[in-house]
């Protein structure tokens, strides 16, 4: 199956953590690393669970401060499988014997992580293992391993170990080993009928998970006889079973594991339930069956298919995956944001920033009730949102630049500088921006549902809350006769600060005022759209006046947008004055430059006082909007822009971003899209392998860039087939980069199906559905509606 496998040959030490993230297998509900299952914490191999959402706080004391952090658990590994042979002492580990062979691959298309593995111990024993293992798409509570034994040149006793292993930490970042790791604490485990049983619970936010696990042991088809041992460590539980295996003859031992939390639905306790699932249990191949349906399910609809040479389709595909496994259809209903490095690893504590603005669109236009889920996520938490304004003297709601189980701040205040190993100051939750992003979150998934309901009931709250935030946030400025926001942070979490200034924060990031003004008439619009009753409602419930309103129009055409000259817009006031940056000297000095702040701050130098962005910033405005709307948003304004000044303002940052995020990337290729088609490709080739090269070199094994990952998905989505929803049109302009031959795609547009088929020069859609009212769709300068189960093909010339 070409296309569709990730494929690992041999052991390779310095990759483990790589793959381990890489061979993730998750359902939306938990995640587990691809560690090898007889492996544990050693500095090569780092197993790791992760509950969406399960997250724990504890105080730890550094730099002479006390800071508390709000982590994802890594909880009880499941995954323990090993063994030993008559007369040995020490339980298997592949890298001690002589290994023939060993192959890891990852099946897309299944969800099937497969590890290969032939070896010859010191009495010149040759064995062979094919371990099959999934976390299944069809029941969020249920994961198996599969392991098919072959004594490939001796018979003889054999004993197998199974574990739950509750002596789990949060080891995973080693950035964060000075802080305290131990989250769990074993409250019962044991055996009960053909299982063993582990229940744990978080020390401070008293979360209980309950694993059990069942072993069942064939030769061929039928139960083989064996002696079942049971044992109790401190902190795990175990079963060993012993066994005599016949040259050339397969043994399969099958382990299925159910995993239940007290934050479950229709559960009575999570012990009780993980028991009652895992006794009740189909075997393997079913369990697999099920699970791979489930799959090939969501590829129906998810897959993007790309007719590209090298290994573009399989990392998209490989994208596409890991995004489903931090999010698919077992996510709707459970409380539960989007993390920023996916369920698989414990960079940034598993925690929730403004990367969902990447990430809906593939969601929107695919499983939109998944999105409408996850905006939830941010509705459950307005209180707290609001809270955090009022703290800060505003009011409104303030979502959190980092937010996690309660949807306070989570950002650090302080973090370690791994290059200086000093404790800095941290300010980057200083990124009011992350409101903006929620609420044009928001506009997007009612553009492409037309969900009213959604907006009625929640969506027009969160944005008048956000938008009095800002309201607030801008304060008149006399002398420029404008509106002004200062003390911020712009997406460029390199600019914390003006040079020399003790106190945080930028004034007037110009991405910050534009969406401002955005969200200002936004909020308007969807204020008019929701019906007279429901506006009545909200009036009084959020004590909104007409002259509230009015406010809002003004200031949203009043903002001040800096200007380094005609045309050039200013990532922020006074950016002008900043320094240029030795770009060439710091290339030539070190290797990777990405984190220029790290390495600054450790010469005793501040990136504050350079013109260096970490990513893009002020371009984030040309991926956000079309030209033709940020023409309009401009003139709103009344700031003279036109479409010829957005090429200056791409070459002005593009020399002059280090590309330290790997979002930035996704930006940079998208708003040259059109301009610079082998830039632009460039830039997209660099997001795509940026986890698969592990190009940050050593972030990926902490955790995915699930931003990056499904901005690559975007762009290949909507930025080559110029796909978007405006003013209830749908509307194409496809121009593919010449690397892509044809392109072809599902959407679902308000309900319904469409096939979507691009090549060079031709266009096919496709209605899968009925629908009640015709499709309307601008295609280029074309426009035409589609009815019925129709199709329509469309010659069109590239630009
Ligand atoms: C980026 C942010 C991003 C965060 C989480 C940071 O490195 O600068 O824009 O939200 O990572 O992905």
């Amino acid at each position: 199956m070409q296309n569709w496998k990730l494929k690992y040959d041999g052991l390779r030490k310095e990759q483990e953590g790589l793959r381990e993230a890489l061979c993730t297998l998750g359902n939306g509900y938990f995640a587990t690393r691809g560690a090898a299952e007889e492996s544990k914490a050693d500095g090569t191999h780092y197993p790791g669970t992760y509950l969406q959402g399960g997250y724990n706080r504890l105080k730890s004391r550094v730099a002479g401060k006390t800071i508390e952090n709000e982590d994802l658990v890594n909880w009880p590994n499941w995954l323990h499988l090993s063994f030993r042979l008559e007369g040995d002492k020490n339980w298997f580990q592949l890298e001690k014997l002589q290994v023939l062979n060993y192959v890891q691959e990852l099946d897309i298309s299944a969800g099937i992580l497969r590890r290969e593995m032939h070896f010859i111990d010191e009495q010149q024993r040759e064995t062979r293992i094919i371990s099959t293992r999934l976390v299944s798409m069809d029941n969020p509570h249920l994961a198996a391993i599969k392991w098919d034994f072959v004594p490939v040149n001796w018979s003889g006793m054999v004993e197998v170990r199974s574990t739950l292993d509750g002596s789990t930490k949060n080891e995973g970042v080693k950035r964060y080993k000075p802080l305290k790791n131990q989250h769990l604490k074993i409250i019962k485990k044991g055996e009960a009928e053909n299982a063993i049983y582990i229940l744990v619970q978080t020390n401070q936010s008293l979360l209980y998970m309950a694993q059990a696990a069942k072993c069942v042991i064939f030769s061929k088809t039928q139960k083989l006889d064996v002696i079942r041992k049971f044992f109790r460590g401190k902190e795990v539980i175990g079963e060993i079973f012993t066994f005599h295996v016949t040259l050339g003859e397969q043994v399969s031992i099958e382990k299925t594991v159910s995993l239940f939390t007290s934050k479950d639905d229709a559960i009575s306790e999570p012990l009780n339930d993980a028991l009652k699932q895992v006794n009740g249990q189909a075997d393997f191949s079913v369990v697999k069956r099920r699970h791979s349906e489930a799959w090939k399910r969501l590829w129906n609809k998810f897959d993007i298919f790309v007719n590209a040479s090298g290994n573009s389709q399989l990392l998209l595909r490989l994208h596409i995956f890991h995004l489903l496994q931090t999010a698919s259809k077992l996510t709707i209903g459970r409380d539960v944001g989007l993390p920023a490095r996916g369920w698989h690893g414990e960079a940034y504590r598993g925690h929730i920033f403004w990367d969902e603005l990447f990430i809906f669109p593939i969601l929107n236009y695919r499983l939109p009730d998944l999105t409408r889920s996850l905006l939830l996520y941010r509705y459950k938490r307005l209180e707290e949102a609001k809270k955090l304004a009022k703290r800060e003297g505003y009011d409104g709601a303030m979502f959190p630049w980092q937010s996690g189980s309660n949807g306070r701040e989570e950002s650090q205040v302080v973090h370690l500088n791994p290059k200086s190993g000093q404790w800095v100051p941290d300010n980057t939750y200083l990124q009011r921006h992350v409101n903006l992003s929620i609420a044009y979150n928001i506009w997007q998934y009612y553009e492409v549902t037309a969900d009213k309901n959604f907006m009625k009931f929640y969506g027009a709250e969160m944005l008048i809350e956000i938008a009095r935030l800002f309201a607030e946030l801008a304060s008149w400025c006399d002398l420029k006769k404008r509106y002004e926001i200062k003390g911020v942070v712009g997406p460029d979490e390199f600019h914390t600060a003006y040079p020399g200034n003790d106190s945080p924060g930028i004034n007037n990031n110009a991405y910050t005022n534009v969406m401002a003004s955005w969200l200002f008439s936004h909020t308007l619009k969807a204020f008019d759209l929701i019906g007279i009753t429901r506006r009545e409602v909200l009036k009084q419930e959020l004590q909104l006046d007409d002259r509230e309103l009015e406010k809002w129009k003004e200031m949203g055409s009043k903002l001040f947008i800096p200007f380094i000259e005609k045309g050039i817009i200013a990532q922020f006031e006074g950016y002008e004055r900043l320094e240029d940056f030795d770009w060439e000297v710091y290339r030539k000095r070190y290797s990777d430059i990405h984190r220029l702040d790290r390495i600054l701050d450790a010469e005793g130098d501040s990136v504050n006082r350079y013109k260096a962005s970490k990513q893009a910033d002020v371009l984030m405005l040309f991926y956000l909007f079309s030209s033709e709307q940020l023409v309009q948003l401009f003139k709103g304004l009344g700031y003279d822009f036109n479409t010829s000044n957005i090429p200056d303002n791409i070459n002005y940052y593009a020399t002059r971003t280090s590309d330290g995020s790997t979002l930035s990337r996704i930006v940079r290729s998208w708003v040259v899209a059109r301009s610079d088609r082998k830039c632009a490709w460039h830039c997209f080739r660099e997001a795509l392998v940026s986890d698969f090269e592990d190009v940050q070199g050593g972030t990926t094994p902490e955790g995915i860039h699930l931003g990056a990952m499904a901005g690559t998905i975007d762009i290949v989505q909507r930025c080559f087939t110029g796909l978007e929803i405006r003013n209830d049109v749908l509307w194409l302009n496809p121009q593919l980069p010449k690397e892509i031959n044809s392109l072809s795609m599902k959407i679902n547009y308000r309900g319904v199906w469409l096939q979507l088929n691009f090549s060079a020069n031709s266009c096919r859609i496709e209605l899968l559905d009925e629908v009640e009212s015709d499709i309307k769709i601008q295609f280029k300068k074309q426009s035409f509606t589609i009815s019925n189960k129709s199709t329509k093909v469309i010659q069109y010339q590239q630009n």
